[in-house]
């Protein structure tokens, strides 16, 4: 496919913000790609130049969009982005450009060329996906180009949670249809899209829900999925990310401990104090997410991986077998040493007895309890009551952080108006519409020192007018892309008509009352692990429910 073609399609795409249309457009742009064009065509929509694992995006969507229109058009950057400061939209520039240009490069040229700049230039080293379609729209496109409907999204869906990766996904579709995704198997060094929790609001919920279950403690630390080749360990965090030079302890131990050749298991890491024999809290851990003086930090703050999960062994995929043997094998595979552990469990139907090994876990100084159904498969990229979590409750608060995504800030008043920004707008995640839906303005929480750089964080996304994915009422001073993840506590969840979560027809939305900013930005979460809409309204259901009980 010429270049010039992707790029009528994106400015298509650009012009649109209705989830089906865009479908559409994808579904047709991907029945004319060809075989061998519809993975590369996959990753630049979604602005990147890989899979999310594979650490080559460049910085960000602008960055990238100059890039390719430069290669593809011949013109210099500079004039490229002087023109996109005048039009301030990529898609008309590109139109403009290919229009006139009579440039014959094609999507793999083009491509080829991204690809070799980035990994020779090491610029895209560190990049997150900011702009981009997101991958529930991608799924569907795909879909749609065979059957003019989403119905394939099942097992497309099943392909990608196995291995994380959409281009090959969409190559294997193109040439062989679904069946050929059935043949996708769990492999070592691929991640698997990690099975998420839901959550429960007592004990006795838990029990009317899984009857005989087991229990474990939710340690509050990285989620690691660490995948072993012999001596290679691999570590991919909760988003899917490489951490592997970040965490050496852990892979150290994986090595040592690990009893098997081959193997992917998944764990929380923990910063660990072998002298007293106790966890550091969560902040500690924290510190070694910095990606300076590791060699310091790690004698200093060295980790414990708790590993809860085993989902290969020896060329065996072990994500159909039920908890109980995964759990049984992960404890017969990790040998004794100080860097790996495995979680123990209290296999029970007991509230009661739920309920006290609750009350230890948080006099521990952990965050609560998993319980985690016996016979249930590990469900890649999930979120249901196979897993169920129960975390310890604030007065007066709900007993739930929420995630939220930061799509615009407000100048700041008063003493804040020498930061220039007093409070952010945040959404949560309507997943089945790919769409970011307004939940609050928060401004309590962060620090004097945090908002400046919260700030200049924000300016390195901001845009001109609301992103398409972004469904608001309230109108911040500066619209920034959906990236950035914040946790926050509020007191409760209210109906308000100046959101737009869980906005049906006139109704009005849902909001957080009193939100305040936990910590800071969520390094590990990308907008699309942000709370969804449906897990506000589950939150607003039960705090209903505490008040006449
Ligand atoms: P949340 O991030 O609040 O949705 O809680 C789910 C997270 O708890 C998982 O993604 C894990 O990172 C973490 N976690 C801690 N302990 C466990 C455990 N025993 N089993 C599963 N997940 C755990």
């Amino acid at each position: 496919m010429r270049f010039s073609k992707l790029v009528d399609y994106l400015a298509r795409l650009d012009k649109t913000s209705k989830r089906l249309e865009m479908t559409a457009i994808l579904g047709a742009l991907f029945k004319e790609a060809s075989e061998e064009d519809v993975a590369p065509i996959i990753y630049l929509t979604q602005e990147r130049l890989g899979p999310a694992f594979e650490p080559i995006d460049f910085g960000i969507g602008e960055a990238l969009a100059a890039e390719a229109l430069a290669l593809a058009t011949g013109k210099d950057k500079t004039e490229i982005k002087k023109l996109y400061k005048e039009r301030g939209d990529y898609g008309i520039v590109a139109e403009e450009l290919c229009g006139a240009s009579s440039n014959r490069l094609t999507v793999k040229q083009v491509y080829d060329r991204l690809m070799q700049i980035a990994t020779t230039s090491g610029t895209g080293t560190v990049a997150q996906k900011t702009l981009g379609i997101g991958d529930p729209t991608v799924m569907e496109g795909l879909s749609w180009s065979k059957t003019g409907d989403k119905s394939l999204r099942p097992q497309i869906e099943r392909a990608y949670n196995v291995c994380s990766d959409l281009g090959q996904v969409a190559q294997l579709f193109k040439a062989g249809g679904v069946e050929a995704l059935a043949k996708i198997k769990v492999t070592v060094g691929k991640p698997v899209r990690m099975a998420l929790a839901e959550r429960a609001k007592s004990a006795e919920d838990i029990v009317t829900r899984l009857g005989m279950c087991a229990i474990e403690k939710k340690f509050d630390g990285f989620r690691c999925q660490v995948h072993k080749q012999s001596e290679q360990v691999r570590i991919f965090s909760r988003n899917l990310e490489e951490t592997t030079t970040m965490f050496p302890d852990i892979a150290k131990a994986v090595r040592d401990q690990v009893k098997a050749k081959t193997a992917i298991l998944e764990g929380e890491a923990l910063a660990y104090d072998v002298e007293t024999a106790e966890f550091h809290p969560f902040q500690v851990t924290m510190q070694r997410k910095r990606k300076y003086d590791l060699e310091a930090m790690t004698a200093k703050f060295p980790l414990r991986l708790v590993a809860f999960d085993l989902l290969y062994v020896e060329g065996k995929d072990f994500t159909g077998q039920p908890y109980s043997k995964r759990h049984d094998m992960l404890a017969e595979l990790v040998g004794q040493g100080d860097g790996l552990s495995v979680a123990d469990h209290l296999v029970t139907q007991d509230a009661k007895e739920i309920e006290k090994y609750f009350d230890d876990a948080v006099t521990l100084g952990l965050e609560g309890i998993l319980a985690k159904r016996l016979d249930s498969k590990y469900q890649a990229g999930a979120r249901n009551f196979n897993w169920i979590k129960l975390k310890r409750s604030y007065q007066g608060q709900l007993t739930d952080t929420v995630d939220g995504v930061v799509v615009g800030y407000l100048r700041g008043r008063g003493m804040r108006a020498r930061f220039g920004i007093g409070a952010v707008l945040v959404a949560v995640y309507d997943q089945p519409n790919d769409r970011f839906v307004t939940i609050g303005k928060i401004g309590t929480g962060f620090s004097d020192e945090k908002w400046p750089q919260l700030r200049e964080l924000l300016d390195k996304v901001a845009v001109e007018h609301k992103p398409a994915r972004v469904d608001a009422v309230m109108l911040p001073d500066v619209w920034v892309e959906p990236k950035y993840v914040i946790e926050m506590r509020a007191d409760e969840i209210t109906r308000s008509p100046i959101h737009t979560a869980g906005k049906v027809g006139d109704e009005p939305g849902y909001a957080l009352r009193f939100p305040r900013v936990i910590g800071f930005i969520r390094v590990d979460k990308k907008p699309e692990d942000a709370t969804t809409v449906k897990e506000i309204l589950g939150m607003f259901k039960k705090q209903g429910k505490k008040k006449t009980a």
